[in-house]
């Protein structure tokens, strides 16, 4: 015997009954990302290496040691991609989009690759859904985006969100704050573990995104951006919290979310989920005002989020009152002579042709095993063509619900409330 092939550690196969969840939380981000009139883009989900060096940064965790890159044939240097933000923008710039949406709406939904430990909620291909909002640099963009977010979550069932803001500013004001950063740390230097060492040097903000207890005690009476906040960005940050307000949208304010990519600008966002302990992410993002012109395209400001799929469905599967979709089948048929497959498989697409979804056996199993199986895939009615029933022309209809049966002639096709 041969040795079975395994998938690739941190992957993972979406088998029936819960790809019928995928399914459903799929069409329920479409849905509301209908209702904003946001659009859907597709993009390969390999690009270029550099893409990825240029927008998120080089010296992010991301980019650093995540990533899946490989040489081609012609020795170009590719990556699946991590995120779906590049891509986006990069699409935009080459399709110079901007010239028949002045604001482009547009979403994706899509895997994702990235070389992690893998852990519970936490896969080497997960799966992504995010908007990006390019031509805007209202705060009133921001906020739509945010409450998109959480409609998208509160239609999953998933309602005991936490919705944590803060800002981070310019280049500008930013240089102020990584500077006074830099003195708090500097005789703090010899604490903090190696990866925040190196974070010092090139982006001493992400500091605050270490997971390490250690890291974080040094970080208790750190500076916080909102000190060094020039007039436009805390201009732009209280008209967001201002907004969010008025809308009875809840959050906290959080200073020392500064999320892990290198393009963010003014407003960062998380939202958390109790129902999934420790890893309570469940989506974030951000206005990104400068990344647009960093990968060549015209200055361009722009928001934008991405949630992860994988840590979605935990957490409505934590939720209160969730269910596993049910199969769903409107017919069985069931037969009792494979001379009848023929008549059988006609009768089926004459059902089908009016919307019903059918099953039929080709097993040529006894009747009660089909049954059974008819019961086991949700049939709602079978269609019980046995050797009596053939040679007379017609049928038995049963309702699985009531037990009821009824004898109809073959030519007619059941009734359906399709
Ligand atoms: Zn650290
Ligand atoms: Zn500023």
């Amino acid at each position: 015997m041969m040795e079975p092939i395994k998938r690739i550690k941190g992957t993972d196969d979406i088998l029936p009954p819960e790809s019928a969840t995928w399914q459903y939380v799929a069409d329920t981000i479409r849905r509301v990302m209908s209702l904003y009139n946001y659009r859907e883009i597709i993009t390969p989900i390999f690009e270029y290496t550099e893409l990825f060096a240029r927008s998120i940064g080089a010296s992010t965790d991301i980019v650093s040691k995540e990533m899946y890159t490989f040489l081609d044939m012609g020795e170009r240097s590719l990556t699946l991609r991590p995120e779906g933000t590049a891509s986006v923008v990069r699409a935009y710039v080459e399709h110079s989009l901007s010239v028949k949406f002045p604001i482009a709406k547009l979403y994706y939904i899509g895997p994702m690759f990235r070389q992690e430990k893998p852990q519970k909620g936490r896969k080497r291909q997960f799966n992504q859904f995010g908007i990006e909002i390019l031509g805007t640099d209202s705060p009133y963009a921001d906020v739509e985006g945010i409450i998109l977010n959480l409609r998208v979550l509160k239609e999953l069932g998933i309602t005991d969100t936490h919705l944590m803001i803060n800002s981070i500013g310019d280049p500008n004001c930013r240089q102020g704050y990584r500077r006074a950063l830099k003195e708090y740390l500097q005789p703090r230097l010899e604490k903090l573990c190696s990866d925040c060492q190196l974070r010092y040097h090139n982006n001493p903000l992400r500091v605050f995104d270490c997971k390490k207890q250690s890291c974080q005690a040094q970080l208790e009476d750190a500076p916080v951006m909102s000190d060094y906040l020039c007039d436009d960005c805390r201009k732009h940050f209280d008209k967001v919290l201002h907004i969010l307000d008025k809308l009875d949208i809840e959050f906290s304010i959080n200073e020392r979310l500064v999320r892990g990519l290198d393009y963010y600008t003014k407003t960062v966002y998380e939202i958390t989920s109790t129902a999934l302990g420790s890893q309570n992410s469940l989506s974030g993002g951000g206005r990104y005002d400068i990344l647009v012109e960093e990968l060549g395209g015209k200055p361009t400001p722009a928001f934008g989020f991405a949630a992860g799929i994988e840590r979605i469905i935990m957490a409505m599967e934590q939720s209160e009152g969730y269910e596993t979709p049910k199969p769903q089948l409107d017919y069985f048929i069931a037969l009792t002579n494979d001379e009848i497959l023929t008549t059988a498989m006609e009768f089926a697409e004459r059902l089908r042709d009016k919307g019903n979804s059918v099953n039929i056996d080709f097993r040529g199993k006894s009747l009660k095993s089909q049954m059974k199986q008819a019961d086991k895939l949700g049939a709602k009615r079978v269609v019980i063509i046995g050797d009596d029933e053939f040679s007379k022309g017609v049928y038995l209809l049963r309702d699985m619900e009531t037990g009821e049966q009824t004898e109809i002639p073959l030519s007619i096709i059941p009734n359906t409330d399709k």
